[in-house]
């Protein structure tokens, strides 16, 4: 129905339920079946041959099983498609099995290599530098990707804004550096609202689903946006090895897009104006957020993104002592990991999400990461001043070494 010439937030209203008129329903149906009818022997097998390829079901045919398809899991990829402008989406299980599926896919007996631009979730850090799915990785800066790039290059992979300390990476940069390898961009914390990466010569752009898109940190999902070709291949790929979402988290996930581009809205103005605030905090070494001087040379913010997003990472002038002090001493704000959802968090990516990243990239210990919610930006920041004071107070003089907690 919706033409694609429609603003954002119409589309994520409308994204995705194009049938449901003709079912005669107006809230999106959930279908749990694990196994489905087949009208033949020969339907059934054809069908079975064309879905496990990593196609649609025959009009004619049956889903067969729901590791293969599932109809509420291909009507949320439709509406996550449109949003990212892209022909097709595919959905995960995680956003790990999403990370896991891109790679081997885009992987083949002779292109065994990726490139990766750091930083990057702790987890897809650790996929990568594991070399669990046979790939070696060579990380790199952004400026480096054409001369990281080999023969044997299978994609090029990163992250914008990057995790945990809001980096930006220009996208059309990086998809001419990598001169033809297919370029993925884990676009989970800007969200199609602020960022379409397809738009800029990305092949596939790749969401932790459990973040913004569910936005009420009661599911856990991947999702990737990208062409025809790829999708089937991606399909393919999660017939094969089973990583498929589940219906019910698929449910959830499309409940989520039509608040997505009012969440993320009001969520990156709250955060644009706790990330000033900080600036002030004598507590406060750094703030990290795209919105301050200095954080986007490139101008990424209006060519790129529509805007800085909701993420803040600070450094405490006290370091880790204090940086641990005050994810315990908020209130308001969750010690939690994660992010994205309509509540805000506190984490401590060396210690948590980014435990798993090799010392010389791990990021600083005096870094806390927030995750900005829909509470009023006023309370957010009594919270911080309060706990910024207390975790300052709680922490010893220098002389205390042994509060330190990690090595
Ligand atoms: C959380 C996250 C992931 C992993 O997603 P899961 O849903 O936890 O598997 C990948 N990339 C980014 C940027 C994330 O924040």
């Amino acid at each position: 129905m919706a033409s694609s010439s429609l603003h954002v937030d119409s589309a994520a209203v409308h994204a995705g339920r194009d049938d449901l008129a003709g079912l005669g329903v107006h809230a999106l149906p959930i279908d749990l079946s694990s196994t489905n009818p087949l009208p033949d022997v020969e339907l059934g097998g054809h069908s079975y041959e064309v879905i496990a390829g990593g196609g649609h079901p025959p009009a004619d045919g049956s889903s067969v099983y729901a590791r293969l398809w599932n109809p509420t899991v291909a009507r949320f990829e439709k509406g996550l498609a449109r949003l990212e402008g892209g022909a097709d989406a595919v959905a995960f299980a995680s956003g790990m099995a999403a990370v896991t599926a891109a790679l081997l896919t885009l992987t083949s007996a002779h292109r065994r290599h990726i490139v990766a631009v750091r930083p990057l979730y702790g987890g897809t850090d650790h996929l990568l530098a594991s070399g669990l799915l046979g790939t070696t990785t060579t990380f790199c800066a952004p400026e480096r990707i054409a001369s990281s790039v080999r023969a044997d290059t299978a994609a090029v992979f990163l992250e914008t804004p990057a995790n945990p300390t809001l980096e930006l990476v220009d996208i059309a940069d990086a998809v001419a550096q990598a001169d033809g390898v297919p370029v993925v961009v884990d676009n989970t914390f800007a969200t199609p609202v602020l960022q379409r990466p397809l738009a800029h010569g990305a092949a596939m752009s790749l969401h932790s689903a459990t973040k913004y898109i569910g936005g009420h940190g009661d599911a856990v999902g991947g999702v990737i946006a990208c062409d025809d070709d790829l999708a089937t291949a991606l399909r393919r790929t999660r017939a094969i090895t089973g990583g498929i979402l589940h219906p019910m988290a698929a449910y959830l996930l499309h409940r989520g897009l039509p608040t997505l581009p009012t969440r993320v809205r009001v969520q990156q103005s709250t955060a644009h104006e706790v990330a000033a605030w900080l600036t002030t905090h004598p507590a406060v070494e750094r703030v990290h957020h795209p919105s301050l001087p200095g954080a986007d040379p490139s101008g990424l913010i209006g060519r790129q993104m529509h805007g800085p997003g909701a993420m803040i990472g600070v450094v405490l002038t006290g370091g880790f002592p204090v940086a641990a002090a005050l994810t315990t001493a908020v209130s308001l704000f969750t010690h939690a990991v994660s992010l994205g959802g309509v509540d805000s968090l506190i984490q401590h990516p060396a210690a948590l999400t980014h435990r798993p990243v090799t010392a010389e990239a791990r990021p600083s210990e005096a870094l806390v990461r927030l995750s900005i919610g829909l509470e009023n930006a006023a309370d957010l920041i009594a919270d911080l001043d309060r706990a910024l004071s207390l975790a300052a107070r709680q922490v010893p003089s220098p002389a205390g070494a042994g509060t330190r907690v990690r090595p």
